[in-house]
């Protein structure tokens, strides 16, 4: 093996599962994948909760058609048919009116002028801010060319970007979100259909990836953090390991960094790291599944702190995004809980319902800072050192910090690595 090129991943999130996933086989380089903790998956995890007694994932994921990189990396470790497609419709429930309506996204972008395709009480003239969203400014801010303050605002742009950039519109980069619009919604229905995971997000992207790279003989080391990278002229010469194992880099190996970004900060200084963003609260409800089975898959809230709320099998999933600006912030646990169910149970239309079991979920520094300053600072592929690559939500692929970005960076990494 040692005549072979060693090619180490740290970090087992998708972008290092995506990263190892292409390089295990090359029959000119040998893979070792290392992992902090117990488990691949990262943030992209699921596991048995003990108080719901059900299997959850460590956040509610949002995924569309339009995430092809997600849609493929799930068709190559064989698990396609873990992830089902829905039509392009989003239900949403106003909580301060008690109205309920449903977006079906239009074949066409063109086919939002239609009246029934926007949210009600929207007029066409409430359109009129998207072209300065188009030709937003790297330094704007969603708030900033989105000026009018009406029905779309709130039934729309608001909750869109706290949704997909986990940021306040103040705050939120407007480029980001444009070129989210633009994979998206800008291209119509065909990139709009949500996509699930019935079994969860590890069944269907984690652990058959993990199963693959076992068969290719890819080395795999969990509770195996790197604690130091040793460089000298310019390339990483060795890893450290905190079992005090410490890896000697030959003149043809490389380093593929997977981490998120504070970690890859305290590893390598030298490298350009957004800051830390918002924290993202989930709270799951384990239900009668009688009402479970009467709620749909997904829907979007407006009018109070929940955002929205996932269906998986008889478990309610509420996500609250930007959770530092939510009114839930600064409550303990079970209050949080008893105002959010509140919300869940009038959504659902049973007021008096209660929850089985319930569990609050903080995700800390959920995403990097998806603000204009924060978004600049996103790394390449390319890491400071020559046999070292980045990779991780937070590079530069020009995507919001998903799934998808993840999987798109450690391609590109993989792609750095020298053929022979
Ligand atoms: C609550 C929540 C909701 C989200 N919602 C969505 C959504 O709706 N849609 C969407 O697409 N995305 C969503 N995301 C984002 C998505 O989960 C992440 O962008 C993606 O999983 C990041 O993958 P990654 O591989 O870059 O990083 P991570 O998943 O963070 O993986 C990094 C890995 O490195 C390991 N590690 C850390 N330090 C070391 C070390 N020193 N040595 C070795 N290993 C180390 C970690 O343990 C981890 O396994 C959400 C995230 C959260 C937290």
């Amino acid at each position: 093996m040692r005549d072979l090129a060693q090619v180490h991943v740290i970090g087992a999130g998708l972008a290092g599962l995506a990263a190892a996933l292409d390089l295990a086989g090359r029959p000119d380089l040998h893979v070792t994948l290392h992992e902090a903790t117990a488990n691949a998956g990262g943030l992209c995890r699921s596991y048995h909760d003990a108080r719901l007694d059900r299997v959850i994932d460590t956040g509610n994921h949002l995924m569309l058609s339009a995430n092809q990189a997600v849609l493929d990396h799930a068709a190559r470790i064989g698990a396609a048919e873990r992830l089902t497609l829905a039509e392009p419709l989003f239900p949403f429930h106003d909580l301060a009116s008690a109205t309920s309506w449903q977006l079906r996204v239009p074949d066409h972008p063109l086919g939002a002028l239609r009246p029934g395709t926007r949210p009600p009480g929207t007029r066409l003239s409430d359109l009129a801010d998207l072209p300065r969203l188009l030709t937003a400014g790297a330094d704007q801010t969603v708030a900033q060319v989105i000026r009018r303050r009406g029905a779309l605002w709130r039934s729309f742009w608001e909750p869109m970007t706290i949704g997909v950039l986990n940021c306040p519109p103040e705050q939120a980069s407007a480029r980001l979100l444009r070129d989210t619009l633009k994979l998206t919604f800008l291209k119509g229905a065909a990139a709009c259909r949500p996509v699930f995971a019935p079994a969860g997000l590890g069944p269907a992207l984690v652990d058959p990836a993990v199963a693959q790279l076992r068969a290719r003989g890819a080395a795999l080391h969990f509770r195996h953090p790197l604690t130091a990278l040793e460089q000298a002229d310019g390339r990483a010469t060795a890893l450290c390991f905190s079992d005090g194992a410490r890896i000697a880099l030959g003149p043809r190996d490389h380093v593929i960094l997977a981490l998120p970004p504070q970690a890859q900060k305290a590893l390598l200084p030298q490298a350009r790291t957004p800051a830390p963003g918002m924290a993202i609260l989930n709270a799951h409800f384990r239900v009668e599944p009688t009402l479970a089975a009467a709620q749909p898959p997904l829907l979007g809230l407006l009018g109070g702190a929940a955002q929205w709320i996932f269906r998986r099998d008889d478990v309610l999933s509420v996500t609250i995004s930007a959770a530092e600006a939510s009114p839930l912030d600064p409550l303990p646990p079970g209050q949080a809980l008893e105002r959010i169910w509140t919300e869940v149970a009038q959504a659902a239309g049973a007021p008096a319902a209660r929850p089985l079991a319930s569990r609050l979920i903080r995700m800390r520094q959920a995403t990097f800072d998806q603000s204009p300053q924060e978004v600049r600072q996103r790394p390449g592929a390319q890491g400071p050192l020559a046999n070292l690559l980045l990779a991780g939500a937070q590079q530069a692929t020009g995507l919001p910090c998903t799934l998808e970005s993840a999987l798109v960076s450690g391609r590109a990494a993989a792609a750095l690595i020298p053929q022979p």
